[in-house]
């Protein structure tokens, strides 16, 4: 039987209104909306894209979204500045600066120097200790939003056997924490990692984060496994491919997320949940939740 397919975009909508509710409790309980803010630095194309999405999606739910951009040939000292303009200014909830910075600057030095309380992208060493300690308070939303889309699936995680091929500190190493705290037996696999379809095919959960569209064939896949491709590569025709051979796939897989359409909405959801989170833990920390 092919595979049922995982509606991204419906799930992600049912995410976004509830955090909507959220943010009209906030903003009834405080006064103000919760924000969320982004540095961007340079003229990427696909990162203007996705900062404007992020805006956009930050209003729909009746957020405070708002981007600072800043040009290609910014200092370090001069985005540690306005990063820590950010941190200190009492207005702003949660915010991130958006990758990739242009070369030259110091990427880890940058990220470390956002406060891990406003750290939307879960990517301060301070949120991914907490997070390999089991003690999770920011988390990076595209693990966040897999983690969800599994959900939907109605998977016992509990001792099955998942696999995730890629290991970014925003995509891989965070899911594999998430998926290990549900009970999952975890394999971790990377460009080293040797007889990667043998590996995939022992899956039960196989999530591909690489950026090699079509690598995980067909036949790598276990029958009835959930498939997450996180894997997002613009074609020259500038149509979305992910890592996983669809068409393939959909004959093996029990459930499988098709690209564009499953996580990427998840994404933007999941991020609007952590800017909201940290709006809320902020003000409890202050005395006023
Ligand atoms: P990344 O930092 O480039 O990491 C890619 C990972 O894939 C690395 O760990 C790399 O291994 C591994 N890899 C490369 N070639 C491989 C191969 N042939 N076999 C097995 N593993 C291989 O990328 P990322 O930021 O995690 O993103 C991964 C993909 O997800 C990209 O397509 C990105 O656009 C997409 N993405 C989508 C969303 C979304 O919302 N849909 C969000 C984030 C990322 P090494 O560590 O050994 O180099």
């Amino acid at each position: 039987m092919p595979a049922q397919v995982l509606d991204g975009k419906a799930v992600a909508a049912k995410l976004r209104s509830e955090v909507a509710t959220g943010v009209a409790r906030f903003r009834e309980a405080h006064g103000r909306a919760p924000g969320l803010d982004v540095i961007l630095v340079g003229d990427d194309p696909a990162s203007q894209v996705y900062v404007r999405n992020k805006e956009k999606a930050a209003t729909e739910v009746g957020m405070r979204g708002r981007v600072h951009r800043l040009p290609a040939t910014t200092t370090a000292a001069e985005l540690l500045g306005a990063i820590e303009r950010l941190n200190r200014d009492d207005e702003v909830d949660g915010f991130l600066v958006q990758l990739p910075l242009p070369k030259g600057l110091p990427e880890t030095e940058i990220l470390d120097s956002v406060a891990a309380a406003k750290d939307v992208d879960g990517l301060h060493p301070l949120n991914a200790g907490l997070l390999a300690l089991g003690r999770p308070q920011l988390v990076s939303a595209t693990p966040r939003g897999v983690m969800r889309l599994i959900a939907e699936t109605g998977t016992a995680l509990a001792g099955k056997r998942a696999v995730v091929v890629g290991r970014s500190n925003i995509v891989g190493k965070p899911l594999a924490q998430l998926l290990l705290a549900e009970h999952a037996t975890v394999t971790m696999a990377h460009s080293r990692t040797r007889e990667l379809g043998d590996l995939c095919r022992q899956a039960d959960v196989l999530v591909a984060a690489v950026g090699r569209p079509g690598l995980v064939r067909g036949d790598w896949i276990k029958p009835g496994a959930v498939v997450i491709d996180v894997g997002t590569t613009r074609n020259e025709q500038g149509k979305l491919a992910g890592d996983v051979a669809f068409g393939e796939a959909c004959e093996a897989a029990g459930f499988i997320t098709p690209v564009p359409g499953g996580v990427g909405p998840m994404t933007i959801a999941c991020l609007l949940e952590n800017a909201l989170k940290a709006a809320v833990e902020r003000v409890k920390a202050q005395g006023r939740g």
